[in-house]
């Protein structure tokens, strides 16, 4: 079911909706292809009439999983907008499309969500990378390296070790 507000709905009393928005109703196009998406989209939202439109307020998280862009090491991540908030006028250059009384949320979602992506994905803030030393994240380092000079960077730890 695609995120419809029915506007009638709202003449009494403003609306809650929780819920999610799968990843097909979502529809969104990463052409980032460090970050994968698999888990819906979730909303909590209260929608209010106002004078001239709607105002939306809640909060949206959309889990994603993404590819470290220094060690590639694969993690989970998620997208949070709170507290999300969009003015939804009926007139003017960005009206709102209403159809039926109804008014469709997904694209509104799909497009904030999107600028909350990360633009270069991190495992940590620290993340040394493929080319991290070995006090860095050890076992990945000489895994993923592997160079010569690095494995003997690591007998040498070793040596020190015993
Ligand atoms: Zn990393």
């Amino acid at each position: 079911m695609p995120l419809n507000v029915n506007l009638r709905h709202l003449e009494a009393h403003s609306l809650k909706l929780e819920g999610e928005l799968s990843l097909a109703e979502l529809d969104i196009q990463t052409l980032d292809e460090v970050i994968r998406l698999k888990l819906p989209l979730r909303y909590q939202l209260e929608v209010e009439k106002t004078e001239g439109g709607l105002l939306v307020s809640g909060k949206l998280a959309l889990p994603i999983t993404c590819d470290c862009v220094r060690c590639l090491e694969t993690f989970d991540y998620q997208v949070v907008l709170d507290p999300w908030v969009l003015d939804l006028p009926f007139e003017g250059e960005e009206a709102v499309v209403v159809n039926n009384d109804c008014v469709d949320l997904t694209p509104y979602l799909r497009e904030d969500i999107l600028l909350g992506f990360p633009q270069h994905p991190l495992c940590d803030p620290e993340c040394g990378g493929l080319l991290a030393g070995p006090e860095g994240k050890g076992r990945r380092a000489e895994s993923a390296n592997a160079s010569p000079g690095s494995e003997s960077a690591w007998a040498e730890l070793n040596k020190l070790k015993f």
